[in-house]
């Protein structure tokens, strides 16, 4: 028996070893670390942006041979179980169910304690009896012929939208869903512990919770509905009474600070677009998917977490920070924004015109608009600079203190050195002060981490990296052609001299003609005046054995990342000797464009 104690002290738990061994063989570790991490295959290898810490170049690797995760950054690592016990925090028991579930694997009751038991069949009765309630509530829509116009006619929702997210009516009344519920054979005490229904303090009568309201159910990974969002009809006079939103409470099925509307049906496409679109309600989610964005996501009637946040890096690296064109909207960004890139997110902000949501902006202009107003969106500190400096233009030196007050969190958030260096570089240079005049301000309350130290480079010597690969492409030019290809390295090479040399490479081998060692010396020579010692040093670096084949992928990681710093280097230092606050703020823009860029 393959026994363990449970985490949380239940007691003894025990599964056959040989149920553990049929997951494992039936459960493909690559499709369940897939759900949650967006892989590239690289050889025998799987990588991808590390789930348990903030990273920008994949750190994390699975080798599904081996049916292992590992990864370099956080050291984080094991089998499949220990992937879905980090990722859902769960215990191993835990774990081995979900798993047990998804391999089509039965295990054993009796081996769930009984306190295990009763929380398993709970939750499932709690879903059970959400899934029933939607399914209610939709019927109800069907007969609701003004609720229906309104979705439709004012809001523009297609029935496909209205179908796809299985959105419904809640008919005013106090016995509606408690009648329909009874009538199931539902336990009271589980509905009124979802809020879909409530007790009435004083003579403990039992009621709908909502009445009179447009709802969106929360689906949660494998379409489980969590809980519901309802919208009060301000067209149904009876019942005017009430916030205009309504929220499921917490519940054992439902978290409030870590589930995303929109977030189960988009997941796939947030990976694959590697961003998400945040708004802030539920019909702003359904219309910008309507719009062609299928990456919008929103929180369910409370402030973004670092819990939301987290979810979010697990699947891209890039938010677009997209809500309601009105102060508590500019509000609510400037917070998202802030939690965000703490996280490690890069952020963007679509500024929508005053009074506007995505939804009514996308009505009115066109899908293609809003699509055009989310590609171009500006990074959140470029933005928030450009407003805080129109707002205290004019204003002398306060106005300049309160500008650099206004970007301050935005710029202390980031957390790459590198990428807050440039963009403290620029913010300085678009407000007209010294470098170190804003880090000093910034770093008045808070010690700003010093910037990574430039790598001391050697005149006359060449990237590491840079040479390996011009080695590999000796030796293997099909291969490095494909791969410098594949992932538009060939322009990367930072050394005017190599890069000679694999330009010749690539035509060398695209025309069908032959390349050796002299040949690219030629070519550096060509290039760049190259003096004796240099050519002999080349020479043999060219010739010589390389000690340790290193994956050619790596390789080319390696020779992006630095690509990538040393373009952020060059732009730091354009932007500083810029005098032209107008190529200021578009080297800017080019540096965060650089930075949002993931290797
Ligand atoms: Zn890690």
């Amino acid at each position: 028996l393959f026994s363990l104690r449970d985490s949380k002290g239940a007691g003894l738990v025990q599964y056959p070893a040989e149920k553990i061994a049929e997951i494992r063989d039936r459960i493909n570790i690559e499709q369940v670390v897939g759900r949650s991490v967006r892989l590239t295959r690289r050889g025998q290898r799987l990588l991808g942006l590390c789930p348990f810490h903030s990273e920008k170049t994949p750190s994390f690797q699975v080798s599904p041979d081996k049916g292992l995760y590992h990864c370099f950054g956080c050291k984080a690592g094991g089998d499949v179980f220990k992937f879905v016990q980090e990722l859902e925090g769960v215990d191993f028991p835990q774990a081995v169910r979900l798993l047990a579930d998804q391999a089509g694997v039965q295990l054993p009751q009796e081996d769930e304690s009984p306190r295990q038991r009763e929380e398993r069949t709970k939750r499932d009765r709690l879903f059970a009896m959400n899934d029933a309630a939607a399914t209610y509530y939709e019927k109800m829509l069907d007969r609701a012929p003004d609720a229906m116009r309104y979705l439709t006619e004012e809001r523009g929702l297609t029935k496909i939208a209205i179908k796809e997210f299985r959105i419904g009516w809640a008919p005013p009344g106090w016995q509606n869903l408690a009648d329909f519920l009874a009538q199931k054979g539902f336990p009271v005490e589980d509905a009124l512990e979802l809020g879909l229904l409530g007790r009435s303090p004083k003579e403990g009568r039992i009621y709908d919770r909502l009445r009179g309201r447009v709802i969106f159910p929360i689906e949660v990974p494998g379409g489980l509905i969590a809980g519901f969002g309802a919208r009060r009809a301000d067209w149904v006079d009876t019942d005017k009474e009430g916030p205009k939103y309504l929220n499921s409470p917490e519940s054992p099925i439902y978290e409030k600070s870590s589930i995303l509307y929109g977030l189960h049906p988009g997941r796939d496409e947030i990976r694959k677009r590697r961003r998400a679109i945040m708004v802030e309600g539920y019909l702003d989610v359904v219309g910008t998917v309507m719009a062609g964005l299928p990456e919008a996501v929103a929180a369910c009637g409370t402030a973004l977490t670092p819990k939301h946040a987290k979810t979010l890096r697990r699947l891209a690296p890039e938010v677009i920070c997209c809500y309601d064109g009105d102060d508590a909207g500019r509000e609510a960004t400037r917070k998202a924004a802030e939690l965000l890139l703490s996280e490690g997110l890069s952020v963007r902000v679509v500024e929508l015109p005053e009074g506007e949501d995505p939804d009514s902006f996308a009505q009115k202009q066109g899908a293609e608009s809003l699509k055009k107003l989310v590609d171009e969106a500006p990074s959140a500190i470029d933005l928030f600079l450009r407003r805080a400096r129109a707002a205290h233009a004019g204003g002398g030196v306060a106005g300049t203190t309160k500008a650099m007050e206004a970007v301050k969190p935005l710029i202390l958030a980031i957390k790459d050195p590198l990428e807050r260096d440039v963009s403290i570089a620029a913010c300085a240079r678009q407000l007209g002060i010294g470098e170190a005049t804003l880090r000093k301000h910034l770093s008045s309350r808070e010690p700003l981490p010093v910037p990574r130290p430039q790598p001391q480079t050697r005149a006359l010597s060449f990237p590491v990296v840079e040479t390996e690969l011009l080695k590999l492409l000796l030796e293997s030019p099909a291969e490095v052609v494909q791969a410098l290809g594949e992932r538009a390295a060939r322009n990367a090479f930072t050394s005017p001299a190599i890069q000679a040399a694999i330009d010749a490479g690539v035509v060398a081998h695209e025309t069908g003609a032959s390349f050796d060692a002299p040949r690219a010396l030629e070519a550096m020579q060509r290039a760049v005046d190259l003096d004796e010692a240099t050519m002999t040093s080349l020479r043999q670096t060219l010739v010589d054995a390389r000690p340790e084949k290193e994956d050619l992928s790596a390789c080319v990681t390696r020779l992006l990342k630095a690509h990538k710093e040393h373009a952020l280097r060059e732009l730091k230092k354009r932007i500083e000797q810029e005098t032209n606050p107008d190529v200021v703020r578009e080297l800017a823009q080019e540096a965060s464009r650089l930075m949002a860029m993931r290797i």
